[in-house]
């Protein structure tokens, strides 16, 4: 194993190199499609139609706990949909959220309750720590701030649609919340909802993994 490749932080050395303040141990590889893949996102403007982004800075890196450029989004859809508390992502995250929020939440929303969306309720969104707060575990998206994790629909008539209420919840709501995750797969290469296990049975998961040998491996669950 070199060291070059695969790095083992225990929490002082994380928290010395990378400016994360606490967490347990993880394991993180070098992964070089992320800072192109940043870089690329950035380079393309994408970004420069939403006034609801305010730069942050550097989260100690492209690669090991952190991002390059890492944003906080307030709001999307020109800013009739909220982020609450704003999730903090690099680049490459932000478009697809928009797209998300427009092509499957809003006319989900409209479908179901015949309502507007105002809001989506983030659960998280950076976090240096390891996958499911396991220590010694692969460092999770969200230490790249490559996933947001999102528990809630807020309407504009002001009835909410939470995931751990609604996915056992009313027709409607179960109808929903499963629409919004089928659209979530369309956008995102990791959707975790609660089929997939006890930790995912308040919130989706949502991120932008590069999955398999030739990174285009999806998982939608
Ligand atoms: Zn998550």
């Amino acid at each position: 194993m070199r060291l070059s490749r695969v790095l083992v932080l225990p929490i002082l050395a994380s928290a010395l190199l990378s400016g994360c303040s606490s967490g347990p141990d993880f394991v993180a590889k070098y992964e070089p499609w992320r800072g192109k893949e940043e870089n690329a996102c950035l380079a393309s403007g994408i970004l420069s139609h939403t006034t609801f982004i305010a730069s942050r800075s550097a989260l100690g890196g492209p690669s090991v706990c952190g991002t390059e450029k890492p944003f906080e989004l307030s709001a999307v859809y020109d800013g009739r949909v909220s982020l609450k508390p704003a999730a903090l992502l690099r680049c490459p995250m932000i478009p697809q959220i928009e797209r998300w929020t427009r092509e499957s939440v809003v006319p989900a929303a409209r479908y179901y309750f015949g309502a507007e969306l105002a809001e989506l309720t983030i659960a998280g969104s950076y976090s240096c720590r390891p996958m499911n707060h396991v220590s010694g575990a692969k460092l999770s998206e969200h230490g790249y701030a490559n996933a947001v994790d999102v528990s809630g629909f807020k309407l504009s008539d002001g009835r909410k649609i939470t995931v751990l209420g609604g996915w056992n919840g009313n027709e409607t709501e179960q109808a929903f919340l499963r629409q919004v995750r089928r659209g979530a797969c369309q956008q995102f290469t990791t959707v975790l909802s609660p089929n997939y296990d006890r930790a995912h049975a308040d919130h989706f998961h949502l991120d932008l993994a590069r999955r398999g040998p030739n990174g285009l491996g999806n998982i939608c669950k």
